[in-house]
């Protein structure tokens, strides 16, 4: 197989890793990938992690990846939020992720924009309570994922976007949500780069979120049939230009 691929985005969750481990051969292809000058972004909807504890989680399963390479929903959100110059903000997250948002005035009471993450306990009657007011007083919305249920810590929850959902609906408002499959997390992340989107390849086990992302960012994809792959993922409106049985065939286009 002959590719124009010049820069590759990973999912981590069910792409590089799975349950706390890496999948066999994965961060043998990230270096692989580098020796052949291919540049790696890792493209995750975590928003409780920063990217510094990205790395440090991926470094101790055995990956060589740099802080710059990272792209957490935190960042993104964080990112985003920076070019609307708020005056302030509350940030509904808990997690080293709020290190993203280091520099932005915190005012939980009076807030321009309302962020929600990861808030885990937070997400109360009287914290979400205090949102609904808010937002009916004029403070605006952003969402870092559109994920509601998580099973990523072993049983069901409910997460971000459950939450988020429900404030927009409650208020009667529309938020703008930032994690994939929405555009700002792929711009956030293609802005970094050097290369023609064309030259881009995501991959991920989601079609929700990393095939639909990536097709409309105008980046092609590859699907892998580990993490929370399921066969009927093949069956809907929107299919990745590659389906492989895991992250490691990735090493067939060079
Ligand atoms: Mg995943």
């Amino acid at each position: 197989m002959q590719t124009e691929f010049k820069a590759i985005l990973f999912d981590i969750d069910g792409v590089l890793e799975f349950q706390g481990q890496a999948y066999p051969g994965a961060p043998e292809l990230l270096d692989f990938l580098r020796r052949k000058g291919i540049i790696i972004r890792i493209l995750t909807n975590s928003t409780l992690k920063s990217r510094k504890h990205c790395v440090a989680k991926l470094t101790q399963r055995g990956f060589h990846v740099r802080q710059e390479e990272v792209i957490t929903a935190s960042y993104a959100t964080a990112k985003y939020l920076k070019t609307l110059k708020p005056k302030s903000c509350w940030v509904m997250l808990n997690g080293k992720g709020i290190e993203e948002f280091e520099g932005l005035h915190f005012d939980p009471d009076s807030p321009e924009y309302i962020v929600v993450g990861d808030y885990r306990e937070g997400f109360n009657f009287d914290n979400m309570n205090k949102a609904l007011k808010l937002l009916l007083t004029g403070s605006k919305l952003i969402v870092m994922i559109p994920e509601k249920v998580d099973h990523s810590l072993g049983s069901v929850e409910l997460t971000v976007g459950a939450y988020g959902k429900m404030l927009e609906d409650a208020a009667g408002i529309k938020a703008t949500w930032i994690g994939k499959p929405n555009k700002y997390i792929f711009e956030v992340t293609l802005d970094t780069l050097t290369v023609d989107r064309k030259n881009v390849l995501m991959v991920g086990d989601r079609v929700a979120t990393d095939i639909i992302g990536a097709k409309a960012a105008g980046i092609k994809s590859v699907l892998v049939k580990t993490g929370e792959f399921k066969e009927s993922d093949l069956n809907g409106d929107v299919q990745p230009d590659y389906v492989f049985d895991a992250v490691r065939e990735i090493e067939k286009f060079f």
